[in-house]
């Protein structure tokens, strides 16, 4: 047994620490873990889980107009936010509970305070001071709020939208990637007047320029209404709200301001340096191929090493810390067709590569899309469509990317993510029949090749 008080220690219960703590102590290893908040982290407490659950809460305005062209007559309806939060809070206290016993079970020891390394083998958790042979670094980031005049002291992040006591009647969020998606998405609906500013004209930049384009066009024809290319230069509180002055020469008053604009590593006062930890230039921490970092005992999973920033993600690579350090065999983290979702409405759905990364590696490619109104929009009325596309390598006939946008497109998309990473062919797509009638089959009936879109480069 070695002379230290644990085997491992992980700094942050998110969903890095979490997985690679519980499996760490059920392979036998003394494990020990600090979380400075709630357990579960960002996904469980101002993440993927409650803003699923708001999804969920404003996917229901639509569903009610849309029922009419069914037959039905809805009396009128109302929302009750302080309904929905209390609801998710009690929600997100019962997975705070089973993240407990997730880690008790199996016998780590949870410091419930914050954590920062003395030495390479040493912590201070609160105020006690323990050693640990091996440490794991999975503190996750937090968003950031760009040097705009007024932001800092008026404007909100995902951190604190959960929050809200009141639904703003007037909000504006700013950022064109998913997580102001999505909000500008579940305020719309809720019936809050949005806007969503973005100061660039593309949206969604991370996922391939086709769901960008069908997701936006979506939030445009809703109640939401879009700026770009737009920025706020300042912000003020005024008697009927927060004045927003833009970078175009117009100003908007609203109840709340959201930044959804980017997130940092969690490197901050960790006492990385004496622990001879380096990061790179935002601040995450640098790992190799086994998610070492610079100090021979230390490890980094997760947010913090701004690979891909996603949950499932910082879950495997937990776990296959855990495994290599304390189980035979290793456990390999495959990150070539990890799907990705933006949880708007319709939703959109991604997994392997996009056209244009497809262009940028240089290969030669057949793109095949559809686009079209899917039956149940055939008696509502309503001016949605669905759309489909797959990127094949030409010379191999192995399709590389899945895209798609239309309801129920990420459960559609984590199931390709299979077959992608079983390297599915084209013609095995062509070959494999349709479930009818379903807005999946499309993907096994693609003929029609599109020409490449003629994409800016980088
Ligand atoms: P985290 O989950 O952030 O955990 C880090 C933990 O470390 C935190 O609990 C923090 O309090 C703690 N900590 C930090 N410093 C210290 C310290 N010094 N001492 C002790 N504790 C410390 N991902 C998806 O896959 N799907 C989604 O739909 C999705 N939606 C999202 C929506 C929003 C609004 C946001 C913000 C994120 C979303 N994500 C989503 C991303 C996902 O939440 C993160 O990728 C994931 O939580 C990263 O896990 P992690 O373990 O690296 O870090």
């Amino acid at each position: 047994m070695s002379s230290y008080d644990f085997d491992y220690f992980v700094i942050g219960a998110g969903s890095g620490g979490v997985r690679s703590a519980r499996i760490a102590a059920a392979h036998g290893a003394r494990v020990g873990i600090a979380e400075e908040w709630h357990l579960g982290g960002t996904c469980v407490n101002v993440g993927c889980v409650p803003k699923k659950l708001m999804v969920y809460a404003s996917a229901f305005t639509l569903a009610f107009e849309d029922s009419a062209g069914y037959g039905w007559t809805a009396g009128e309806a109302s929302h009750d936010w302080r309904t929905l939060i209390a609801n998710k809070d009690r929600e997100i206290a019962r997975l705070n509970g089973i993240y407990r016993k997730l880690l008790e079970g199996p016998g780590a020891r949870i410091y419930e305070s914050r954590a920062r390394l003395i030495d390479a083998h040493t912590i201070e958790a609160g105020d006690e001071r323990v050693t640990a042979d091996k440490v794991l670094i999975a503190t996750g980031g937090r968003p950031t709020v760009p040097p705009i005049p007024g932001a800092a002291e008026h404007a909100i992040t995902s951190d604190q939208v959960f929050f809200l006591e009141e639904m703003p009647r007037r909000i504006a969020i700013v950022g064109g990637g998913y997580i102001a998606l999505e909000f500008a998405g579940i305020f719309s609906k809720l019936g809050a007047e949005t806007h969503l500013i973005h100061r660039r004209e593309r949206l969604l930049a991370e996922f391939d320029h086709d769901i960008g384009r069908c997701v936006g066009q979506a939030l445009r024809s809703g109640p939401a209404t879009v700026h770009i290319p737009e920025q706020i230069a300042a912000v003020e509180r005024g008697a009927d709200g927060l004045r927003l002055a833009l970078a175009s020469g117009g100003a908007l008053t609203v109840d709340c301001l959201m930044f959804a604009t980017g997130r940092r590593p969690n490197t901050q006062d960790l006492g990385l340096e004496a622990a001879g930890v380096s990061v790179g230039e935002g601040g995450a921490v640098i790992v190799d191929d086994a998610f070492r970092t610079s100090a021979d005992n230390i490890y980094a999973v997760g947010d913090v090493i701004d690979r891909v920033a996603l949950t499932p993600v910082a879950i495997a690579e937990g776990h296959a810390v855990a495994d290599a350090l304390f189980a035979e065999g290793g456990r390999e983290v495959y990150y070539p067709t990890i799907p990705s979702a933006v949880f708007s409405d319709p939703p959109g759905a991604s997994v392997g590569l996009s056209e244009e990364q497809a262009q940028r590696k240089g290969l030669g490619i057949d793109i095949y899309r559809t686009e079209f109104t899917p039956m149940m929009h055939t008696l509502t009325g309503r001016d949605e469509k669905v759309m489909m596309k797959l990127i094949v390598e030409a010379e191999t006939d192995r399709v590389l990317g899945c895209h798609m946008v239309g309801r129920d497109a990420p459960e559609i998309v984590q199931a390709l993510a299979v077959a992608l990473t079983a390297g599915v062919t084209k013609s095995q797509f062509d070959r494999t029949i349709g479930l009818h009638p379903t807005t999946a089959e499309e993907f096994v009936t693609l003929r029609t090749k599109v020409a490449p879109a003629d994409l800016p480069a980088g």
